[in-house]
Protein backbone atom coordinates (compact mmCIF):
# COMPACT_ATOMS: atom_id res chain seq x y z
CA UNK A 1 0.00 0.00 0.00
CA UNK A 2 2.91 2.31 1.31
CA UNK A 3 5.09 1.21 -1.72
CA UNK A 4 1.80 1.82 -4.43
CA UNK A 5 1.73 5.58 -3.10
CA UNK A 6 5.21 6.48 -3.18
CA UNK A 7 5.06 4.69 -6.98
CA UNK A 8 2.32 6.61 -7.68
CA UNK A 9 3.54 10.02 -6.49
CA UNK A 10 7.23 9.38 -8.37
CA UNK A 11 5.25 9.08 -11.41
CA UNK A 12 2.77 12.44 -10.60
CA UNK A 13 6.04 14.08 -9.90
CA UNK A 14 7.26 13.16 -12.95
CA UNK A 15 4.05 13.58 -14.90
CA UNK A 16 4.16 17.18 -13.45
CA UNK A 17 8.22 17.86 -14.11
CA UNK A 18 7.74 16.61 -17.33
CA UNK A 19 4.81 18.70 -18.38
CA UNK A 20 6.51 21.96 -16.40
CA UNK A 21 9.65 21.20 -18.63
CA UNK A 22 7.86 21.04 -21.52
CA UNK A 23 5.97 24.30 -21.32
CA UNK A 24 9.28 26.17 -19.82
CA UNK A 25 11.31 24.04 -23.18
CA UNK A 26 8.44 25.90 -24.86
CA UNK A 27 10.35 29.38 -24.07
CA UNK A 28 13.97 28.53 -25.13
CA UNK A 29 12.10 26.30 -28.38
CA UNK A 30 10.23 29.16 -29.94
CA UNK A 31 12.74 32.11 -29.39
CA UNK A 32 15.22 30.22 -30.68
CA UNK A 33 13.30 29.45 -33.42
CA UNK A 34 12.54 33.05 -34.02
CA UNK A 35 16.26 34.44 -33.70
CA UNK A 36 17.19 31.12 -36.30
CA UNK A 37 19.23 29.64 -33.56
CA UNK A 38 17.80 25.81 -33.97
CA UNK A 39 20.41 24.20 -32.07
CA UNK A 40 19.71 26.43 -29.11
CA UNK A 41 16.27 25.90 -29.92
CA UNK A 42 16.10 22.31 -29.80
CA UNK A 43 18.58 21.38 -26.56
CA UNK A 44 16.96 24.17 -24.55
CA UNK A 45 13.84 22.13 -25.18
CA UNK A 46 14.96 18.86 -24.86
CA UNK A 47 17.39 19.81 -21.67
CA UNK A 48 14.35 21.04 -20.31
CA UNK A 49 12.19 18.31 -20.94
CA UNK A 50 14.53 15.57 -19.85
CA UNK A 51 15.55 17.39 -17.01
CA UNK A 52 12.35 18.23 -15.78
CA UNK A 53 11.26 14.63 -15.48
CA UNK A 54 14.44 13.71 -13.81
CA UNK A 55 14.27 16.73 -11.34
CA UNK A 56 11.40 18.39 -11.87
CA UNK A 57 11.66 22.31 -11.93
CA UNK A 58 14.37 22.27 -10.41
CA UNK A 59 16.27 21.29 -13.22
CA UNK A 60 14.06 22.75 -16.15
CA UNK A 61 13.94 26.40 -14.90
CA UNK A 62 17.56 26.60 -14.96
CA UNK A 63 18.10 24.67 -18.13
CA UNK A 64 15.57 27.23 -19.85
CA UNK A 65 17.15 30.13 -18.49
CA UNK A 66 20.43 29.09 -19.17
CA UNK A 67 19.63 28.39 -23.13
CA UNK A 68 16.96 31.54 -22.93
CA UNK A 69 19.72 33.73 -22.41
CA UNK A 70 22.18 32.14 -24.71
CA UNK A 71 19.54 31.98 -27.39
CA UNK A 72 18.88 36.08 -26.70
CA UNK A 73 22.48 37.09 -26.07
CA UNK A 74 24.02 35.30 -29.03
CA UNK A 75 22.01 37.01 -32.16
CA UNK A 76 22.05 40.01 -30.83
CA UNK A 77 25.76 40.57 -30.30
CA UNK A 78 26.19 39.00 -34.21
CA UNK A 79 23.62 41.70 -35.35
CA UNK A 80 25.44 44.45 -33.53
CA UNK A 81 28.70 43.91 -34.97
CA UNK A 82 27.69 43.44 -38.79
CA UNK A 83 25.85 46.93 -38.31
CA UNK A 84 28.73 48.17 -37.09
CA UNK A 85 31.14 47.00 -39.75
CA UNK A 86 29.32 45.95 -42.74
CA UNK A 87 29.08 49.04 -44.71
CA UNK A 88 31.69 52.22 -45.73
CA UNK A 89 31.35 55.09 -47.25
CA UNK A 90 33.85 56.91 -48.81
CA UNK A 91 34.31 60.49 -47.77
CA UNK A 92 34.69 62.14 -51.15
CA UNK A 93 32.18 60.97 -53.06
CA UNK A 94 29.74 59.30 -50.32
CA UNK A 95 29.32 55.78 -52.44
CA UNK A 96 28.37 52.89 -49.59
CA UNK A 97 31.01 50.02 -50.24
CA UNK A 98 30.85 46.33 -48.63
CA UNK A 99 33.14 45.78 -45.30
CA UNK A 100 35.70 43.72 -47.02
CA UNK A 101 36.56 47.17 -49.81
CA UNK A 102 39.03 49.24 -48.77
CA UNK A 103 39.68 52.22 -51.38
CA UNK A 104 36.45 53.65 -53.18
CA UNK A 105 36.38 52.25 -56.57
CA UNK A 106 36.05 55.77 -58.03
CA UNK A 107 38.58 57.69 -56.72
CA UNK A 108 41.01 55.24 -55.15
CA UNK A 109 40.18 57.51 -51.16
CA UNK A 110 40.36 55.53 -48.30
CA UNK A 111 37.11 54.48 -46.99
CA UNK A 112 35.74 54.90 -43.55
CA UNK A 113 33.33 53.45 -40.79
CA UNK A 114 29.80 54.07 -42.40
CA UNK A 115 29.16 55.44 -38.68
CA UNK A 116 32.20 57.09 -38.16
CA UNK A 117 31.34 59.43 -41.34
CA UNK A 118 28.30 59.93 -41.21
CA UNK A 119 28.27 61.92 -37.81
CA UNK A 120 31.28 63.80 -39.26
CA UNK A 121 30.48 64.51 -43.08
CA UNK A 122 26.96 66.25 -41.06
CA UNK A 123 28.75 69.17 -39.73
CA UNK A 124 31.41 69.71 -42.32
CA UNK A 125 28.72 69.49 -45.09
CA UNK A 126 26.58 72.08 -43.38
CA UNK A 127 29.86 74.54 -42.84
CA UNK A 128 31.29 74.08 -45.97
CA UNK A 129 28.40 74.19 -48.14
CA UNK A 130 26.64 77.41 -46.71
CA UNK A 131 29.37 79.96 -46.31
CA UNK A 132 30.63 79.80 -49.63
CA UNK A 133 27.00 80.06 -51.17
CA UNK A 134 26.24 83.32 -49.08
CA UNK A 135 29.77 85.01 -48.19
CA UNK A 136 32.20 84.09 -50.79
CA UNK A 137 30.47 84.74 -54.46
CA UNK A 138 28.94 87.64 -53.91
CA UNK A 139 31.82 89.32 -52.22
CA UNK A 140 34.13 88.15 -55.51
CA UNK A 141 31.16 89.82 -57.35
CA UNK A 142 31.50 92.83 -56.19
CA UNK A 143 35.08 93.20 -56.04
CA UNK A 144 34.83 92.93 -59.75
CA UNK A 145 32.35 95.25 -60.02
CA UNK A 146 34.65 97.68 -57.99
CA UNK A 147 37.91 97.41 -59.47
CA UNK A 148 36.62 97.87 -62.69
CA UNK A 149 34.66 100.94 -62.35
ZN1 LIG B 1 34.81 57.91 -53.67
Amino acid sequence: MILLQIELDFYRITMIGTALGFILGLIPLVLGLIKKERKYAMFGFLGSLIGGALLGIFLSIPVTAIFTWLILRKPQSENLSTAETSTKICPQCHTQYGNDVTFCLQDGTVLQDSNFVSSISDEVEEETIVLPANAVAPTQASFDKSEKS
